[in-house]
């Protein structure tokens, strides 16, 4: 059975005491409603040592952003795989869409990412997803193909358990466009097609994939509701606990 998930992508946002008031405010708010899903914040490297501390003994697991692509050593301003999981940090986000725009991520270097992710013990939540104009040319599916070809599909039945895959259109980040249900649900099933085709059918049942793209308190259940949306990656709704509570218990 595939795990069910709502995961937070604080982005840079919150500075180290908003980020520790806001990750306290999400555990007391948890501690009232017992999550029926899997709970993870990803936050900026700076807040994860603290953050890890105050989520110790609840339901929420601990995300970074992003790592480096590279093991150790001169490259200045850079945080490591390593050093993510020494913070007590289980997973990692990346393939971001923010991450391949702005800091020009190809498939290459987001394939080491992942694989020294893996070998660090952390499980990377693997973003892939279509800007406007492949959707308007009907190329969305050739696009998350390539990305998932590119960058995970290297990776061997073993590593693979460990992937989380977010769906996340890149028209609908943060512009309060969300995919329609029924895009989500396609693309989904695309994807899980995709998986059954290169790992099998098990492992395509198993595999967890999130919705993300102004996904919010208002829409969530309904997007939730389709059989191959196993959850979220939120990022503008992650900001608030109560909001962010919602979304949990629409899953
Ligand atoms: C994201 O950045 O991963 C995201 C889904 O953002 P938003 O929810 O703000 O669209």
């Amino acid at each position: 059975m595939r795990i069910k998930m709502v995961a937070g992508n604080w982005k840079m946002n919150k500075n180290l005491q908003e980020g520790i008031a806001l990750a306290t405010e999400l555990k007391e708010a948890l501690q009232q409603n017992a999550p029926k899903c899997a709970v993870v914040i990803g936050t900026p490297f700076i807040h994860l040592a603290s953050v890890a501390q105050i989520i110790k003994d609840s339901p929420i697991r601990l995300a970074a952003e992003n790592c480096a692509d590279k093991v150790s050593g001169a490259y200045t301003g850079e945080v490591s795989a390593e050093m993510v999981r020494s913070t007590g940090a289980e997973y990692c986000i990346l393939g971001h869409s923010e991450r391949r725009a702005y800091y020009h991520e190809d498939y290459d270097i987001l394939k080491e990412k992942v694989l020294l992710a893996l070998q660090n013990g952390l499980k990377p939540i693997f973003c892939i997803g279509e800007v406007k104009e492949e959707r308007e040319a009907g190329k969305q599916n050739e696009v998350v193909r390539a990305q998932l070809e590119g960058s995970v599909f290297n990776l061997n039945a073993e590593e693979w358990k460990n992937i989380t895959l977010a769906y996340e259109p890149v028209w609908a980040i943060g512009t309060g466009l969300t995919a329609t249900p029924a895009q989500a649900q396609e693309m989904h099933a695309y994807i899980r097609s995709l998986i059954a085709e290169k790992y099998g059918k098990q492992a395509a049942e198993d595999t967890t994939i999130l919705y993300g793209g102004s996904c919010n308190a208002k829409n969530a259940a309904e997007l939730f509701a389709n059989p191959d949306v196993d959850g979220g990656l939120i990022g503008g709704a992650s900001l608030k606990a109560p909001d962010f509570c919602t979304i949990i218990a629409a899953r």
